[in-house]
C-alpha cells in the first residue's frame, strides 16, 4: 500500500499567517526550503486495489487532494475533533458525487459527537446530487481492529492531554498524530512496525504535543526502521532536522510518499 502525507503542519500550518510583510511568519524555518511549507496534518492510505482511506480532513483538504491527485475516498477516519483535523469535512461533498454514495466517517463516540454537532447538515440522509456532504458516522473504539477500505486497521488510544486521540496501525505502518504521552497499549499496538509517522510540534516541551527529544525517545523505544515526524510547527526547520535527528528519524514534508506492505506483522 501507499501512504501519502497530504500535510505535516501544526494547527496553524507553516508559515503561520502574518509575518513582517503579511506573507507569513516562518519562525525558524527557511522560507526558501519548499519542504518547510506545511499544510495541516492529514494522510491518505491507498490499498493495492486502489481503495483509499483518508485520515483526518483539515482545512487544507481541497488543495491537498488536488495537489496529490486524489479523487477517490472510500472511508474517512478521524483521529480527533480538533479544528485542524476536521474543518475540511464539507469538501467531501464533491467526493460524494464522484463515489455516488455517502461516505463512512470512523471515529470515537466523543469525536463523532463533536463533529455531528458542528456539521449536523452533513450527517443527514443524502440529497439528490449531493448539494451537501453525505457522511455516515461509524463509532469505533481504541483496541478494535476495524476493516475499512479493504484494510485491517488497528486502533489505539493516545493521550493529547485535552482529549484522547486515535492512533492507527495497518500492516507495518503506524500513524500517531497529536499525542503528548503514548500509553503502553499504544507501544504494544505498534510493536514491530517498519514505518511510523508521529507528531512532533517543536523543540521545547509542549503541553499537548510531543517535542523533538520525546519523539526521539519514542522512536528508540519502538525501534521502527523509519520514524517520520509530522504535525510540525514553524520552530522546526527541515534542514536543521535533517542534520540534528538521529539515524532512522527524519522530518516529513507535504507530499512525502511511503510504501509499506499492507499485510505486514
Ligand atoms: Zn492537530
Ligand atoms: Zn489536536
Amino acid at each position: 500500500m501507499k501512504i501519502i502525507l497530504l500535510g505535516c503542519g501544526g494547527s496553524g500550518g507553516v508559515p503561520l499567517l502574518g509575518g513582517d510583510d503579511g506573507h507569513g511568519a516562518w519562525g525558524a524555518c527557511d522560507p526558501a526550503e519548499p519542504r518547510n511549507r506545511r499544510t495541516r496534518s492529514s494522510i491518505v492510505i491507498q490499498a493495492a486495489d486502489g481503495q483509499t482511506i483518508l485520515v483526518d480532513a483539515g482545512p487544507d483538504l481541497r488543495a491537498q487532494l488536488l495537489e496529490h491527485g486524489i479523487g477517490r475516498i472510500d472511508a474517512v477516519l478521524l483521529t480527533h475533533a480538533h479544528a485542524d483535523h476536521v474543518m475540511g469535512l464539507d469538501e467531501l461533498r464533491i467526493i460524494n458525487r464522484i463515489m455516488g454514495k455517502a461516505l463512512p466517517v470512523y471515529g470515537t463516540a466523543q469525536t463523532l459527537s463533536d463533529v455531528t454537532s458542528r456539521f449536523e447538515y452533513a450527517f443527514r440522509p443524502p440529497t439528490l446530487g449531493f448539494f451537501r456532504p453525505a457522511l455516515e458516522a461509524v463509532i469505533v473504539e481504541p483496541g478494535q481492529v476495524v476493516h475499512l477500505a479493504g484494510l485491517d486497521v488497528r486502533l489505539f488510544s493516545q493521550d493529547h492531554k485535552v482529549m484522547e486521540t486515535l492512533g492507527l496501525r495497518i500492516g507495518s505502518f503506524g500513524y500517531s498524530t497529536d499525542v503528548v504521552e503514548m500509553p503502553d497499549a499504544g507501544f504494544d499496538a505498534l510493536a514491530g512496525v517498519q514505518d511510523w509517522v508521529v507528531g512532533c510540534f517543536q523543540r521545547a516541551p509542549h503541553p499537548v504535543h510531543a517535542h523533538v527529544e520525546k519523539a526521539i525517545d519514542w522512536a528508540c523505544r519502538l525501534g521502527a526502521a523509519r520514524t517520520v515526524l509530522t504535525h510540525m510547527g514553524p520552530d522546526l526547520d527541515w534542514a536543521w532536522m535533517r542534520q540534528s535527528l538521529p539515524e532512522g528519524v527524519e522530518p516529513g514534508y507535504d507530499g512525502m510518499v511511503l510504501e509499506s506492505p499492507q499485510d505486514g506483522a
